[in-house]
């Protein structure tokens, strides 16, 4: 493949850089980082896209959407991260609204479409459960018809911003006796029903984004499902067979490199600043050729997944076991790079314990040691890399 300046997205990175500079209010800049915001901020920063007419970046125009090619998308994205912007629901602008887009009735889109692009209703995923994550089809939380409503009963886990979102999509099995992937549905749940517990898992960055949620005869009106009985399997092969060229979270890769170069142009160690030691040059050199080459594959998957290739299915998961990676050993410099102050965490703004006093160390660190902490967990979440490894060997390799 052949790689040439494309003008075209040049003219669209400089419309970005102009919408960002008039409507991003300034104590909304700089807040992001590898976490979904908090949801005040996610709630604001969609209704102000929203009121310009970039609600929804990452749809086409007949669903309401900027209709974006794939390359211009991941322009918007790079563009918000380098201005640090709040996140925007990442759950139902990538995964849950193409799905909404593609299966669900003229009601649901109408009692769901609008309340999601002002920013006013938030999701969660409900897929994993104890026992159940790489082999998701095993799940057991069951949904029994009773009239026009499921009752629902059982456990998810990992379920991530549950205790601030106000719906779950969510895999539940209404047939126990059919072939396990041909017994799961998906169901639509208003977080406030009656029955529905969220108890938090404190992660190992010590932040709460994580939680287990229980649902104990929690009952669900049955045009709350998504398509047809028993075809949840197939929609979520759907949902999770989207966004391959954002795997490797290419903009954030990008954050952590060029925050990696103003640290080691200004950090002293040893009488002299980092980047003027050559095993500190060395490592960031390597960190860079390796962040180029996974641009050039994204760049790649982009392209291929513009034109639905199922080539991008593949590049993909080997995007996503490269970009993790990157985002572990970026993130590690990051930390032994501020020495000392690297082992400060802070007060995530997600955190019930944050409050916004100013805290004693200097800027660069602020939250770099929670952030790498929570990158451990990016070669789990989202399929892990053995799982994508699994994938690539079969799909590529035909083994
Ligand atoms: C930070 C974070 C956020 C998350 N957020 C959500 C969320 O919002 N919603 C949600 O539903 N889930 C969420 N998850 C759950 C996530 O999807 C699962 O953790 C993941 O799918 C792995 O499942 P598991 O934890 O059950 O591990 P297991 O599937 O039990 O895997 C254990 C180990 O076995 C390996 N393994 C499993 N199967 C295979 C195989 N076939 N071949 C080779 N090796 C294999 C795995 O790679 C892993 O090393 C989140 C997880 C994390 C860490």
């Amino acid at each position: 493949m052949e790689f040439h300046p494309d003008s075209g997205l040049e003219a669209f990175r400089q419309e970005v850089r102009q919408f960002l500079r008039q409507h991003l209010p300034s104590d909304l800049a700089g807040r992001a980082r590898s976490t979904r915001s908090p949801a005040a901020e996610v709630r604001r920063w969609q209704k102000i896209l929203n009121e310009h007419g970039w609600g929804a970046p990452y749809w086409a125009k007949a669903h309401g959407g900027t209709g974006w090619s794939v390359p211009q998308m991941l322009v918007f994205d790079e563009e918000c991260a380098a201005l640090g912007t709040p996140t925007q629901d990442g759950f139902v602008h990538k995964l849950l609204g193409p799905v909404l887009n593609q299966f669900a009735t003229p009601a649901q889109k109408a009692a769901h479409m609008p309340a999601i692009l002002a920013g006013e209703r938030l999701w969660c995923q409900g897929f994993s459960e104890p026992g159940s994550g790489s082999d998701l089809a095993s799940l057991r939380t069951r949904a029994e018809l009773d009239g026009d409503h499921y009752v629902v009963n059982g456990q998810k886990i990992w379920t991530s911003y549950a205790h601030e979102s106000d719906w779950i999509f969510l895999l539940v099995r209404t047939d126990a006796n059919v072939k396990k992937q041909a017994g799961i549905s998906f169901l639509l749940v208003d977080m406030k029903t009656p029955g529905i517990t969220v108890r938090p898992i404190r992660s190992i960055d010590d932040c709460h984004h994580l939680n287990e949620v229980f649902f104990d005869n929690v009952r669900v009106p049955v045009d709350h499902r998504v398509g047809a009985e028993g075809e949840g399997w197939s929609i979520t092969k759907f949902l999770l067979n989207n966004e391959h060229a954002s795997a490797a979270d290419l903009p954030a890769l990008k954050r952590y490199l060029r925050e990696l170069h103003q640290l080691a142009a200004t950090q002293q160690a040893g009488g002299e600043r980092l980047i003027e030691r050559p095993e500190f040059a060395l490592r960031l050199a390597r960190l860079e050729a390796q962040l180029r080459a996974i641009d050039m594959m994204v760049q790649r998957v982009a392209a291929l997944e513009q034109e639905h290739h199922p080539a991008a299915h593949t590049l993909g998961s080997m995007l996503k076991i490269r970009g993790t990676e990157l985002q572990q050993q970026l993130t590690e410099c990051h930390v032994e790079a501020l020495g000392d102050y690297g082992a400060v965490a802070y007060a995530h703004p997600h955190d019930e314990r944050a409050d916004d006093a100013p805290l004693p160390l200097q800027d660069a660190a602020r939250g770099l040691a929670n952030d790498m902490f929570f990158r451990r967990a990016s070669t789990i979440y989202g399929g892990t890399s053995e799982v994508q490894r699994g994938i690539i060997a079969k799909l590529l390799f035909q083994l």
